[in-house]
């Protein structure tokens, strides 16, 4: 990949911080545009604007037209098996929110068991625990390992037959961890035992391919594979989608609407209540496009080089403790300053240029756990550069001088 080239694409990448260049290292919260995003975003709204659909008008076909291509694009992506599978959301929170909300109601009873795992963000561990208190369910927990693997021992051990659903991080948006998530599936689907896949910080590094992995739900969001924010995808298996009741009611939804009964929408609409956002589902698709022209394996052996070449630099750095030592990584690296608050480096690393995220990365589990009040995390995108990881390196040097 011509990194020089691709960064041109990026706008923002050209931007100056406190008259430095922007060195943007936060991309698991949220990566940067190309242009081709953006332009899709201004070309929808200057040209086929119109609800999704509804409408027997031109535009409204330009844009319904463009909507159900997205989704036709997403289906190929995960290469699911129907576009049926395919439902569109505002995000990963959103998606598993709509699973926790309509596969509970579908199947759930009081005393089931719903097992995730010690490195969830918290948008994989709350929509349960509500579900705890809604309809009596148990959650339980997979533990880690001292390098921050899950404890795939303990996994086993925590299925019983109650054990309803497995909802698991591919990725660790903190540790940076690789799951073994066809261990998962091949484990859990021999209790027969539905498997739930985060795939917020998977999606973006790792190609799916949702037949081959046998993964009965895998959701994730736009805005962390260079897509707008707003939009996102929850895949299900069809048989379970049929059987779940629609998460919201209103329009698109329904098949009929009398005062006395409602009839619902066939797949995938069933679960998509009101106007989606399709101007985000069209620059979505450039999103995808753009990452599969750069072949997403080719991006992930980029970030896999930043990631090692950066370990090395920050290991030599006396004092950095370094969370999740995982071979199997991602291009994610979260750390602390022995005797320096996480804020502290954060906020001077920014008046660097240098841009990272600071604190408990919404897994204050695994901080406790960990025993830490948060931490500092860089993570890389497939526009970064080695000369980045170096600036990054020698401001943390200079954030530490002016702390001591
Ligand atoms: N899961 C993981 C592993 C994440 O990293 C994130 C975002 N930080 C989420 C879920 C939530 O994603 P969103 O805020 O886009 O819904």
């Amino acid at each position: 990949m011509d990194i020089d080239k691709i960064r041109e694409e990026f706008p923002i990448l050209k931007q100056e911080v406190y008259k430095r260049p922007l060195v943007y290292l936060d991309n698991a919260a949220t990566t940067q545009k190309p242009r081709v995003v953006i332009d899709a975003i201004s070309n929808a709204y200057c040209t086929i604007n119109a609800n999704v659909h509804r409408g027997v008008h031109h535009l409204s076909q330009l844009s319904t037209e463009g909507h159900e291509g997205g989704r036709e694009k997403v289906r190929q992506f995960l290469n699911a098996k129907s576009i049926k599978e395919i439902i569109f959301t505002r995000g990963t929170t959103e998606s598993i929110n709509l699973v926790a909300s309509s596969f509970s109601e579908a199947f759930f009873n009081e005393g089931d068991e719903v097992i995730i795992s010690a490195m969830e963000h918290h948008s994989n561990i709350v929509p349960w625990q509500m579900l705890e208190g809604k309809k009596g369910i148990k959650l339980k927990v997979i533990p880690i390992t001292p390098v921050g693997e899950l404890d795939m021992e303990m996994f086993r051990s925590l299925i019983t037959e109650r054990t309803k659903l497995v909802s698991v991080a591919h990725v660790s948006n903190v540790l940076g961890t690789v799951n073994p998530i066809e261990e998962i599936i091949t484990i859990a689907h021999s209790h027969n035992v539905p498997v739930l896949v985060d795939g917020a910080q998977g999606a973006p590094h790792i190609k799916v391919d949702v037949q081959a992995l046998d993964v009965d739900f895998y959701v994730f969001s736009g805005h962390k594979i260079y897509a707008p924010t707003g939009v996102g995808v929850l895949y299900g298996k069809e048989e379970w989608l049929d059987k779940m009741p629609p998460y919201q009611g209103g329009g698109e939804m329904i098949g009929k609407v009398t005062f006395e009964k409602t009839t619902y929408n066939e797949l995938p609409f069933k679960f998509e209540a009101g106007t989606p956002d399709y101007v985000g589902v069209m620059a979505m698709t450039e999103a995808l496009n753009y990452v599969e022209g750069l072949g997403i394996e080719n991006i992930a052996a980029h970030e896999t080089e930043l990631l090692q070449y950066t370990t090395e630099k920050i290991k030599a750095i006396e004092g950095v403790v370094i969370y999740g030592n995982s071979p199997h990584k991602s291009g994610v690296i979260s750390f602390n300053v022995e005797g320096i608050h996480p804020y502290d480096i954060g906020m001077l690393l920014d008046k660097q240029g240098v841009a990272v995220r600071t604190g408990h990365l919404c897994a204050q589990p695994l901080m406790d756990i960990l025993g830490i009040p948060g931490v500092v995390r860089v993570s890389f995108a497939l526009y970064n550069t080695k000369a980045e990881c170096d600036k990054f390196i020698s401001a943390l040097q200079r954030a530490i001088e002016i702390c001591k």
